[in-house]
């Protein structure tokens, strides 16, 4: 929390003006950079999502749930092989536009809400804006495997990626290994930074903090399975 300088209210960690005597508390932010803060989230995290959580607008967050919503589609296209669908793979990445952009578009409002409800019942002080705030920039490393990954999957394996017969392993077992465990350390490192936004923002212990983060993820990979299924 926050002790007016004034008056000794305490007032609550992300206030700006005090609430008895309306004296200044700290610097309001007005708008979120994209880059600024993405890059902030890999350097400072905590100081990351104090500043989200100060923001008064949670910028980007909508575009980073798109973004993130074709990178779950391109990994549930190579986790359940279904390239033999897809002719080639321009054809597949038009396909994982056309999924994925939605699917991020609905998972927004969805996601944050089950984060804001959790951090509600935990005890913690989010808002649902404070929570879209937090999960959408916590998936930061979820866009990398997008942006930076996926492009040298595709030159690598070609739809190779995607098929199960031949399985990528079996054409170049050691880049498959690599980039395999690439993307498992971006997914470990996405649950990582929301426990520590759940923690900063919601103003919780870390014990809580993990436990929403990983009934977020049984959620959201209960989901993800289910669909996965569904389509096969
Ligand atoms: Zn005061």
């Amino acid at each position: 929390m926050v002790i007016c300088s004034v008056c000794d209210t305490k007032n609550d960690e992300y206030a700006t003006i005090c609430t008895k005597c309306g004296g200044f508390l700290q610097n309001r932010v007005a708008n979120l950079d994209l880059f600024d803060t993405l890059w902030q989230t890999i350097e400072n995290p905590r100081k990351a999502f104090r500043m989200i959580a100060l923001a008064e607008h949670k910028n980007y967050a909508l575009f980073l749930y798109v973004l993130s919503g074709i990178s779950i589609t391109f990994l549930g296209f190579w986790y359940f092989r279904l390239g033999e669908r897809f002719e080639s793979v321009p054809y597949t990445i038009v396909w994982a536009l056309l999924t994925g952009a939605p699917l991020g578009a609905v998972l927004c409002p969805v996601v944050s809400f089950f984060h804001w409800i959790l951090l509600r019942a935990a005890g913690g002080k989010s808002t649902f804006r404070i929570s879209m705030g937090v999960t959408s920039y916590s998936l930061m490393p979820i866009i990398i495997s997008l942006v930076l990954l996926l492009p040298i999957e595709l030159m690598t394996f070609g739809m190779y990626i995607f098929t199960f017969n031949p399985h990528p392993y079996a054409v170049k077992p050691l880049s498959y290994v690599i980039l395999f465990g690439l993307n498992a350390l971006l997914i470990i490192w996405t649950f990582l930074l929301v426990i520590i936004g759940t923690k900063t923002a919601g103003q919780i212990n870390t014990f809580k903090s993990i436990l929403i983060a990983a009934m977020l993820y049984m959620i959201l990979i209960g989901g993800f399975l289910y669909c996965g299924t569904y389509l096969y």
